[in-house]
């Protein structure tokens, strides 16, 4: 098990977190909280969330902060989260960092680490856009770095890739937008609490030797 275990991973859209999530995950079982997972699954489920969070979701605006607060309160209320979890993209404003501090204390848990990816906008834009999903089993690949073996089936188990209606190039910018506007303060807020470890590295075998070094 990891040393340092109920974590956060911050970053600009298409960053890596889900990616690197997944990749820690293999070796640590612990709760993956994905936020835009989650509000994905409302939408898929039509339920009243969901079609209040879809709109925005397709601007690549964020959804209220009490909201998307409450639902990751209830997730790391959940057992499995003893193991640790990692939050990916959540928080992504300070208020939500406030409410996410209440949630910890009320469950008698607390944060080892914040893990920022820092990935410069031009190679953002390029993943983002280039960048396919599988619907069953959610893993992450790119048309242009991380292709899976025959062109738009899933590696793993068979099924149709798609794009997210949100990794078209104009949601994308405003998403990066977003980003900068109402996250990104959220690096010097948590650096200012010495839980801050950043990553600047591009390569992948990099990121995952700096990640496990640090954690383990
Ligand atoms: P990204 O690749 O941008 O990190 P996510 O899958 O995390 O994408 O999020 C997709 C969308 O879901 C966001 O653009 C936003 O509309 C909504 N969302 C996800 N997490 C949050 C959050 N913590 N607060 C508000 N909105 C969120
Ligand atoms: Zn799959």
């Amino acid at each position: 098990m990891l040393k340092k275990k109920n974590l956060i991973f911050v970053g600009a859209p298409g960053a890596g977190k889900g990616t690197f999530s997944a990749m820690l995950l293999e070796d640590h079982p612990m709760a993956h909280i994905s936020t835009g997972d989650l509000l994905r699954d409302e939408v898929k489920r039509d339920t009243k969330l969901g079609r209040e969070a879809a709109g925005l979701m397709k601007e690549g605006k964020l959804v209220p902060d009490e909201i998307i607060a409450g639902m990751v309160r209830d997730r790391l209320a959940q057992p499995d989260c003893e193991n640790g979890f990692i939050l990916d993209g959540f928080p992504r404003t300070i208020r939500q960092a406030e409410l996410l501090e209440e949630a910890l204390s009320s469950l008698g848990k607390s944060l080892d680490r914040v893990v920022y990816f820092k990935v410069d906008d031009d190679t953002i834009l390029k993943r983002l856009t280039a960048r396919l999903n599988c619907k069953k089993c959610g893993k992450i690949y790119n048309k242009l770095f991380m292709p899976p073996t025959v062109e738009g089936v899933c590696d793993v188990c068979g099924d149709t890739l798609y794009q997210r209606p949100d990794d078209s190039l104009e949601t994308a910018k405003a998403r990066l937008e977003v980003f900068y506007k109402q996250t990104s303060p959220l690096i010097d807020y948590y650096r200012d609490r010495g839980l801050l470890f950043e990553i600047s590295e591009l390569d992948k075998d990099k990121i995952c030797a700096a990640l496990t070094a640090e954690l383990e």
